[in-house]
Parts: structure tokens; sequence; C-alpha cells
């Protein structure tokens, strides 16, 4: 049999109330869809019998495969094992060799097991259990004339280790030779509807490929999927549409998959021998958090000066005149702030921003969103403004990137 269709199904009340993202389906899809198996419909119920009863029942009679994530445990949530087990007509049986691998864990990690623990090496009679050196619940592998139900449990790194070790290599005996994989093109500083007019008559050209517009504060994110190609060829296919999606895309395009602006600016820093420096008012150290989260920082950035304050600001040379006479949110203080933060660095490149992030302090002429960036480079300063929209902290991760664009653009143009 080959298994081309699933359905998840992710058990647990806390994600119905809403504290737990659920993660692990977002993590199955993508991990299936690179075996070429297709997540056809994801559902989440409570811990309550009825519900993972008709859940599991449904997505049976609709593709004859489920996998479920949750109510493993053996806390009295945790009942998902007995509906399951009643529901495909495999009695529940005491299993020696699961029990053993359980004490084995416990005393592994320096702990007594209690009496409720005895409900893990309960396996359906039948079933096969996925032993889990990474928790004490097992996985559960469940073949009947119904369908399969594969069971794993909740916590996410749990769930994650006994997918890749455990489901995956299963799935690869059984699977279609096809993947479905994805590969994507980073663009910033162009709008969404201005990107799409660029690429739209590019889109029929591109299947089977689908493509998707995923804009985030970082910016657009252009999607490529590849569905149910051969897995030589996806590879091709992909590397090709984002070849042509970057020539639609020019100067806009930053990067592919993963990548973060700031370790493409911290790169061509390196390249060109430059060190960088940061004067940040509303961000409040964000644009810092940011480009030191790329490992290796340290040999360009230098540091940088939280100038929230006027006090503050003072500090790396900018006046209460000059702010006094044009407002702290200005191109003066802005320009003012990377020339300050340039000469007490001795950066050869800095960035400065200076906005109102709200939801208060907005006015007529300088409205909540209003963002001043000055860069300056081998001692050319430059500013200009930005208006973004959103909540407080939309705004901020906004100004961030666009402090970044800002170097990048101006990087690019010099040697
Ligand atoms: P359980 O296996 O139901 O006992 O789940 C154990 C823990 O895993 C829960 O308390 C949640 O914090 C977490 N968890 C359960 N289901 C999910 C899910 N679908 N996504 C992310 N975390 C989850
Ligand atoms: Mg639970």
């Amino acid at each position: 049999m080959s298994i081309d269709r699933v359905e998840l199904l992710t058990i647990g009340t806390e994600l119905l109330l809403g504290f737990t993202l659920d993660s692990n389906s977002a993590f199955l899809g993508r991990t299936l869809s690179a075996e070429g198996v297709a997540v056809v419909r994801r559902t989440s119920v409570g811990d309550s019998p009825d519900a993972i009863r008709a859940a599991v029942d449904e997505a049976l009679t609709r593709t004859g495969f489920v996998i479920t994530t949750g109510g493993l445990g053996p806390t009295r949530d945790d009942i998902s094992k007995n509906v399951v087990a009643e529901l495909l007509g495999m009695p529940l049986q005491f299993n020696d060799t699961v029990w053993e691998a359980v004490l084995a864990r416990y005393r592994r990690v320096g702990r007594t097991p209690v009496e409720s623990n005895r409900s893990q090496a309960m396996v359906p009679s039948g079933g096969i259990a996925l032993p889990n050196q990474w928790g004490t619940a097992p996985g559960l592998w469940l073949e009947s004339p119904r369908g399969t139900v594969v069971m794993l449990p909740g916590v996410p790194l749990e769930m994650r280790m006994l997918a890749e070790h455990e489901v995956v290599p299963r799935l690869r005996t059984q699977a279609v030779a096809s993947v479905i994989r994805s590969a994507t093109l980073r663009t910033c500083g162009i709008p969404e509807s201005t990107l799409a007019e660029r690429v739209a008559d590019l889109e029929d050209a591109l299947a089977p490929l689908s493509l998707a517009y995923l804009p985030s504060t970082e910016g657009v994110d252009l999607r490529l999927t590849a569905w149910n190609v051969a897995a030589g060829d996806a590879d091709t296919m992909l590397g090709d549409g984002i070849r042509r999606l970057r020539d639609r895309a020019g100067e806009w395009a930053y990067g592919e998959d993963n990548v973060d602006l700031a370790a493409i600016v911290l790169q061509r820093l390196r390249e060109s021998n430059r060190t960088l420096a940061v004067a940040e008012s509303c961000t409040g150290g964000m644009l810092g958090a940011r480009v030191t989260g790329v490992p290796g920082a340290s040999d360009v950035f230098l540091g940088g000066m939280i100038a929230y304050s006027n006090r503050a600001k003072a500090a790396i040379d900018v006046s209460p005149e000059l702010i006094q006479a044009h407002g702290a949110v200005s191109s003066e203080v802005a320009e003012a702030m990377a020339a300050g933060v340039a000469r007490g660095s001795g950066a050869e490149v800095t960035v400065a921003i200076t906005g109102i992030a709200g939801p208060g302090g907005g006015s007529e002429e300088k409205p909540v969103g209003t963002v001043w960036f000055a860069t300056s480079l081998d001692g050319i300063v430059e500013s200009h403004k930005s208006v973004f929209g959103g909540t407080r902290h939309e705004i901020r991760e906004r100004a961030v990137q666009a402090a970044l664009l800002a170097l990048w653009r101006g990087l690019r143009t010099r040697r």
C-alpha cells in the first residue's frame, strides 16, 4: 500500500483554549510533505473521549491514515490510547518490553516510577510500540482493517524525535517516490501589490510549481512549492523557478529560504573590511539583538547606544537644543545620532533609528508609525523617513528591518 494522503489530529484541551500553539501540526506538515505525503486535513480536539473517538473515526473514513499527537501520558487527561484501542478493536495488553524501557528511562533520569506509569506499557494488541528514548510514553503504530492510526506523544521534542526516527523511515518503505518541496525568495522594501504586478505573468509559466506571497514585518517572501514531483526533479525545478522570480524581483530580492537580512549586511561589512555600530531610540536595542542573533557577528559589529531618552541622546552628542528645535523624531536628530555614534565608536558604518511606535505620542504632522533613519557610511550621512502601520511591536520590527535594508542598499553601492 502506498501512503500519499494523511490527516493529522492533535489532541489536548490546551490547544483549544489557545494556551499552547499547535506547533506539532506545523512540524508534521513540513516533515510529511518533504516525504511526498500530503497532509489533507488537520483537526484539534480536547481531551474528551467522545471528541477523540469521533475525530479518529471520521478521519479514517476519509483517508484511512491518521497521525495523532498528545494524550499518551500517564495523567488522567491522557485517554486517547484507550479510545483508539477500543475504536479499532485492539484491546490493550500489558507489554513487558515497553515496561522495561519505561523503567530504564526512569533509572537514567534518577526517578522512581509510580503506579500510573504502568499505563504507559499498555499497548493495543497487534499494534507496534515505537520506542521513545526522549520520554516515557512510547508512540504507537496501529494497523487495522479500518486503516492506520499512528499515535505520537504531545511533548514537541518527543513528537519530533519519534516522527524522524520511527515514523518517517516506516513511511519511506511504503510511500510513493515523490516529494513535496518548497523554496523561498526573500524580498524587502517593495509592497506586496507592486511585487505581484512584476511577477504575475510568470505564475502560469511556473506551473506545476505553485507560488505563494507571504508578507511579514521582514518583507514579502515568495514561496514556490513543487507538489508530488520526483525527488530528483524537485530541486532543479525549484532552482529554476527561484531564478526566474529573482529576475523579476530585481534589487528587492536579498536572499533565499531562511536567510536573515542582518546576516547579509554583516557579510557585506566583512567583505569590505568595515565595522558597524547602531544608535537606537524607539527600537530600544531590537536592532542590536537582531544583529547579534547572527553567529559570528562580533568581528564586524562593535555595539551601539540605546539612546531612548534625551539624556542618553546627549551622550552621543545629540544636543537638547537640536531636539528642542526639530523634535526627537526628525531627520536632524537621526543624522546627529548616526554621526554621534560613529564618532564615539569609530565604526565606518552606523545606522540610527528614531520614531513613534505608539500607541500614543502621534500628531497630525508625525503620526504613530513615523520613523526617521540615518546612515553614516564612511562619513557620509543620509537620512530618510518611513511611516509604518501595525501595532507597537510590528512598527518596531518593521523599523529594524528597514534599518537593515538601508545599510544593505548603502553598502551595495560602495566598494
Ligand atoms: P500530552 O502528550 O498530551 O501529555 O502533551 C504534553 C505537552 O505537550 C502538553 O502539555 C503541551 O504543552 C505539549 N503539546 C501537546 N500537544 C501539542 C501540540 N499539538 N503542539 C505543541 N505542543 C503540544
Ligand atoms: Mg495532554
